[in-house]
């Protein structure tokens, strides 16, 4: 049967929250009280998630199985679980039941009130390190300034999109993918709920600095011209300066009887431009590589093996099987 809601669930290495996530998705998704499937997108995960999903795929038809040929990353996965989503309305979650289930009950309500995009909004966080909160409270509001796109804050990927939005999503397939600001940047009509973000139910966080970093990299980048525009200001800023001062040297060297010995201040000068100019290459570096990325061409990700009782062909997506 076509399942009116599909709830996709990126999960790596989650082997000891999946058994939960499970039980709790089922128990939330049989009171929505219409055909759902649970699409588990495994990132290449080296520990037992997978086959856990597996196993439970085997006495349940609503749970499959989309298994990666290697990590991806978050953002691919949940792309792929929309790829592969048949609902009427696609709802995104995170493995580790930071963001309660239940929520999608009321999402859903808002959604039949005709709601095309209805987002999760923390209005709290709990158990997490207080440099996560206050990282990603900075984070929220920074790409919130950055980017010309309306993007709510204190808002992740926990969320019910309509088909209309997952298609148009779908039609997207830049590389560096900052899904949250995707749904913003397609429109439709958008409201949120509030939540109070749990700590983990178990296992720790799958995002360390490193790809926090790049992430948020990611985000502004995909985003916004923004940092290209400040070098280039700040650029003309320092030289419209360094002219001023010139000036002021040659006047000094000229008109009156001071010499100064001047090196402290001409090793500051230099090292200062320079790093300016450093980081300024390594700016646009950021945005070559991007491009360099896009331009490749290469598929967002790479699926092994899918499991499950009907895909978007129809068939089994693993045709060794
Ligand atoms: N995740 C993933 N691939 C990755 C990293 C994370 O699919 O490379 C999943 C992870 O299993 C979880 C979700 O993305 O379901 C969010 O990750 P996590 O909870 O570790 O991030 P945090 O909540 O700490 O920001
Ligand atoms: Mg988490």
């Amino acid at each position: 049967m076509k399942p009116v809601f599909s709830v996709v669930v990126p999960m790596y290495n989650e082997e000891e929250v999946i058994g939960e996530s499970l039980k709790r998705l089922t128990k939330v998704m049989i009171q929505a009280g219409q055909p759902y499937e649970l699409l588990f997108v495994d990132d290449g995960s080296r520990d037992k998630s997978a086959q856990i999903v597996a196993d439970a795929s085997q006495k349940d038809e609503s749970v499959k199985l989309i298994r990666f040929s290697r990590n991806f990353g978050h953002m691919a996965a949940i792309t792929a679980g929309l790829d592969f989503a048949l609902g009427d309305a696609v709802m995104i979650i995170d493995a580790d039941l930071q963001d309660p289930p239940e929520l999608f009950l009321e999402m859903i309500a808002k959604w039949r009130e005709g709601f095309d995009v209805v987002y999760g909004q923390r209005s709290e966080r709990k158990g997490e390190t207080i440099f996560k909160k206050i990282s990603a409270n900075i984070f929220y509001r920074f790409i919130r300034a950055m980017t010309e796109v309306d993007m709510p804050v204190d808002t992740g990927e926990f969320r019910l999109i309509d088909r209309k939005v997952c298609d148009a999503i779908k039609g997207i397939r830049e590389k560096s993918r900052y899904i949250r600001g995707l749904v913003s940047w397609v429109g439709f009509k958008q409201t949120a709920v509030h939540y109070i973000r749990e700590k983990r139910f178990a296992g720790t966080t799958k995002y360390p600095l490193s790809k926090m970093i790049k992430f948020a990299i990611d985000a502004i980048t995909a985003f916004s011209y923004k940092p290209l525009k400040a070098a280039t200001q700040l650029g003309m800023g320092i030289s419209v300066l360094s002219f001023f001062y010139l000036i002021y040297v040659l006047w000094q060297k000229l008109f009156t009887t001071s010499t100064t010995p001047g090196w402290a201040s001409m090793v500051a000068i230099i090292t200062f431009s320079q790093g300016i100019v450093l980081m300024v290459l390594g700016l646009i570096g950021e945005y070559i590589g991007r491009i360099f990325e896009e331009v490749k061409g290469r598929p967002i990700y790479l699926v092994q093996e899918f499991i499950g009782s009907e895909t978007k062909d129809g068939g089994s997506a693993n045709a060794r099987a």
